[in-house]
């Protein structure tokens, strides 16, 4: 069994020399109640926050660490959908779809506990249960509606809007009745969310020298709600641009996960007087909402209200070079890698 794994700890911006293919003796099969499940991976998600997992860490770090920490060598285990090809567990049987934690590997081998649930494809590609209708779309949809809470007419702004994440909150948020802007990194994407998208204004953060003057500028009558998936200076920027009970989504700081050194420091004298909420949040909080944003997002998919935007490349060995664009800016949707057919 193939299987990518780091060959040291990542500190800054990865590159692919710092992963390697590894690989371990395989037997498809299984002793009858052993819990233990074989599933061979068909697609898996290229996520941003496995790098925060894949640093050297302090011991205080570690502790405070929302995902466990990855040992050079180690399988990494990742969101995806696979199908299984071996079962001692009685509640899943050879042939069945899954959709969960599996691994950045030819096949994943589940022992223990194991986060993993049969999935029905609702008659869409099983991509979809990746991006749109897993992980990412039930971030967006809890981080915007739980979290945000909008009312119709507000002013929204989301960073990292060509993302995964992203994009889909801007999609969710023009069909609630928002005001959208979104930023991003090349004057492609800005296209992209102005034109397929139907964001009402974009902007190339990398084009601009004053973050505050340049959310002034697109926002004149001020930001209600900032859905922040890059923190640093863009945060700065939006707290300092929000509205009086303005709200600020902390999805993601990806600008902060490659350097150690650089941390927001928004004007908590803002924060006071313009009673700005700012709240972080992670999506695995939010599954009691899963059946009500599969049937709304399902919904939206029949009806053509809601675009799915993915970006996917073939192969076991394109996941280094997929997870390394997710910082260079290279993806437009949700990353993810084709393992292989079903
Ligand atoms: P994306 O698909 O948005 O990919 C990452 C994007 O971030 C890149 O395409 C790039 O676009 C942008 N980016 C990369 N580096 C920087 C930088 N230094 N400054 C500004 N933008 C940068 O990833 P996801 O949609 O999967 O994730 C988005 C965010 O949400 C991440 O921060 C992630 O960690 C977080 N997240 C949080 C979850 C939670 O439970 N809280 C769950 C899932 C994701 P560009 O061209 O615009 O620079």
């Amino acid at each position: 069994n193939n299987y990518i794994a780091i060959k040291s700890h990542i500190d800054g911006n990865p590159k692919e020399s710092d992963f390697e293919i590894k690989s371990d003796p395989l037997v498809l099969s299984v002793e009858p109640n052993s819990n233990e499940i074989i599933v061979k991976n068909l697609y898996v998600s290229i996520d941003p926050y496995q790098l925060n997992r894949m640093k050297s860490f302090s011991s205080s770090q570690k502790a405070s660490s929302y995902a466990v920490a990855l040992a050079p060598g180690q399988v990494i285990d990742a969101y995806g959908v696979g199908k299984v090809v071996a079962s001692g567990n009685p509640e899943f049987e050879k042939g069945d779809l899954v959709v969960g934690l599996i691994t950045w590997g030819e096949y994943s081998v589940l022992k223990g506990e194991y986060m993993l649930r049969k999935l029905d494809p609702l008659g869409f590609p099983l991509s979809y249960h990746v991006g749109m209708l897993g992980f990412s779309g039930l971030t967006a949809y809890a981080g915007f509606f739980e979290i945000c809470k909008p009312k119709k007419g507000e002013n929204v702004f989301v960073s990292a809007a060509c993302g995964s994440v992203g994009n889909l909150v801007g999609q969710f948020a023009k069909l609630f009745g928002c005001h959208v802007v979104g930023c991003a990194g090349s004057k492609k994407k800005v296209a992209f969310l102005k034109e397929k998208l139907g964001f009402h204004d974009a902007f190339n953060y990398k084009e601009e020298t004053d973050l505050k003057a340049t959310l002034k500028r697109y926002f004149p009558d001020g930001i209600d709600i900032y859905f922040d998936n890059v923190g640093a200076e863009m945060l700065e920027a939006a707290v300092a641009n929000m509205k009086i009970f303005g709200r600020v989504a902390v999805c993601g700081v990806i600008s902060e996960y490659t350097d150690a050194g650089k941390r927001a420091a928004p004007d908590m004298m803002d924060v006071m007087y313009k009673r700005i909420t700012i709240r972080g949040f992670l999506v695995g909080d939010h599954f009691n909402i899963h059946s009500d944003f599969i049937s709304t997002t399902v919904d939206h998919l029949q009806t053509g209200n809601i675009q799915v935007i993915e970006d996917i490349s073939t192969g076991l060995e394109s996941i280094p070079l997929a997870f390394i664009g997710l910082f260079r800016g290279d993806n437009i949707g949700k990353k993810m890698v084709k393992i292989a057919d079903e």
